[in-house]
């Protein structure tokens, strides 16, 4: 029996570039510069607070009034209790026009996963705290992106959208706890017919990552946001900054690694990948983000001591 035989997908932050940030952010400072304005000297806040840094730790993953919650907390915003309700309602509000103003995008890395991990004969499932999940997902189209990006799949077909291609789909329910307690993901697991020792969870927040251990689950952190230490803090199995560096065939044979990268580049040299290893922000990656140039050139790299050819 294959050890992993389920995965179970975050959206927000890891198959969507979602304009969830940008609703926190910015409904707490229209909040801030009207109704509030007579607290805002008592608070921590600033337009420039909000950080990404400060969304990914504190905000992200959990379920919209933790979220809320959570943030007034961070900056000590008074009478938390009577103004949660209030904020998560103005970023509900902004969040849903953004979305229905198209302000999102799929991650091309994150599909491509998704298509050649439903190709291995594992099961899928999506699982975000997020109501406004099935939105993004019944937008994107799966047959269009693979016909743009040169995959053929057996598992693909015309007119087949991201929520469709999903075995399950638990996001957006009321579950009695949000992330990180395992609630969520558990109840993917279950409806995918899997054991969660046999689940791998996708994640792009700690709280996810949290959630997944917390579960009997492995995990696989996305660090989109230079937080790559966050997760790996927050007990991820494999860390990577794109899920193209997730080994797929040692995925399939039970072990979670990152790929060796097989490079492509039109004039190696040392200079090169000297210029690309100084733009990592994680050593171990260096010689798996060198994408560049075009196919006259192939050289198997190791994460340790490229070779050259
Ligand atoms: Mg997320």
């Amino acid at each position: 029996m294959p050890k992993f035989q389920g995965s179970i997908f975050d959206v927000d932050g890891v198959l969507v570039d979602s304009p969830h940030q940008k609703a926190w952010r910015e409904s707490l400072r229209e909040l801030m510069e009207s109704d509030w304005r007579g607290i805002r000297d008592r608070t921590t806040w600033s337009p420039d607070a909000f950080t990404t840094l400060v969304y990914q730790q504190y905000v992200s993953g959990k379920p919209r009034a933790s979220g809320a919650r959570a943030a007034l907390d961070y900056f000590h915003v008074p009478d938390a209790d009577q103004r949660v309700a209030e904020y998560a309602q103005h970023k509900q509000e902004m969040v849903v026009r953004l979305i229905q103003a198209g302000d999102f995008t799929a991650y091309p890395d994150a599909l491509r996963f998704v298509i050649a991990t439903k190709d291995a004969g594992m099961l899928i499932a999506d699982a975000s705290s997020s109501k406004n999940a099935a939105l993004f997902l019944r937008q994107i189209r799966l047959d269009t992106f693979a016909q743009e990006h040169g995959i053929s799949s057996p598992t693909l077909r015309p007119g087949l959208t991201l929520l469709d291609y999903f075995d399950a789909d638990v996001s957006g329910r009321d579950f009695a706890h949000g992330k990180p307690d395992p609630e969520i993901f558990l109840a993917a697991a279950h409806e995918l017919g899997v054991e969660p020792r046999r689940a791998i969870v996708i994640e792009d927040a700690s709280a996810g990552v949290q959630a997944a251990k917390a579960g009997g689950m492995a995990a696989i952190g996305v660090a989109r946001a230079d937080d790559a230490g966050l997760l790996a803090a927050a007990g991820a199995d494999l860390v990577v900054t794109t899920l193209d560096d997730v080994d797929t065939t040692a995925m399939s044979e039970g072990r979670l690694a990152r790929r060796q990268a097989l490079c492509r580049v039109t004039m190696p040299s040392r200079r090169h990948w000297a210029a690309d290893e100084a733009q990592s922000k994680d050593g171990r990656s260096a010689y798996g983000t060198i994408t560049r140039g075009t196919g006259e050139w192939r050289a198997r790299l190791t994460a340790t001591e490229p070779t050259m050819r």
